[in-house]
């Protein structure tokens, strides 16, 4: 069985405020040696900004390889697609999202629902890059969730919807 790890607060605690990066940093060595496949760093209350995600993520590529890398980040902010760029460029290819923005977490007070699926599939194909994901499908998977927890889902294209097309 295949185990992805995941660090939560790398980039702050709604606890602790500021945290070094150091610190995930070992517990990521741990949770390699111990056979994850790949660790998933988590903004867990979504405060990261992009130069602190590039620090983040050079501290990190020093010692993993690209694909042993995911990034969880939340938009409570605003800043998770930024963020998701400065990952782009380090090569990490592996981006948790969900459908609508849903989610938020119950031991990190304050935290939002994860990044929007939408958004993120979105941002990549507009950048020609291939996820696999028909969005206009997810587009619709979202509605569903919508309407299955009974509350407006933060996601931005969730509520846009796709730009019409020049014909
Ligand atoms: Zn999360």
């Amino acid at each position: 069985m295949k185990v992805r790890a995941y660090i939560s607060t790398v980039w702050g605690c709604p606890y602790e405020g500021d945290v070094d990066p150091l610190r995930a940093l070992e517990i990521a060595r741990d949770l390699a040696r111990w056979g994850a496949y790949q660790i998933s760093l988590g903004d867990t209350i979504g405060v990261g900004t992009p130069l602190q995600t590039q620090r983040i993520c050079q501290l990190f590529l020093a010692e993993f390889a690209q694909e042993q890398l995911a990034l969880h980040l939340h938009d409570t902010r605003g800043t998770a697609l930024a963020n998701v760029l400065v990952g782009l460029d380090a090569g990490i290819r592996t981006f948790d999202a969900s459908v609508g923005g849903l989610g938020g977490c119950p031991y990190a007070p304050g935290a939002s629902g994860n990044l929007s699926t939408e958004d993120l599939v979105y941002l990549l194909h507009g950048m020609g890059l291939e996820t696999g994901v028909d969005l206009e499908k997810l587009i619709e998977a979202g509605a569903v969730a919508e309407r299955v927890v009974g509350r407006k889902l933060p996601g931005k294209v969730h509520q846009a919807g796709l730009p019409k097309r020049r014909t």
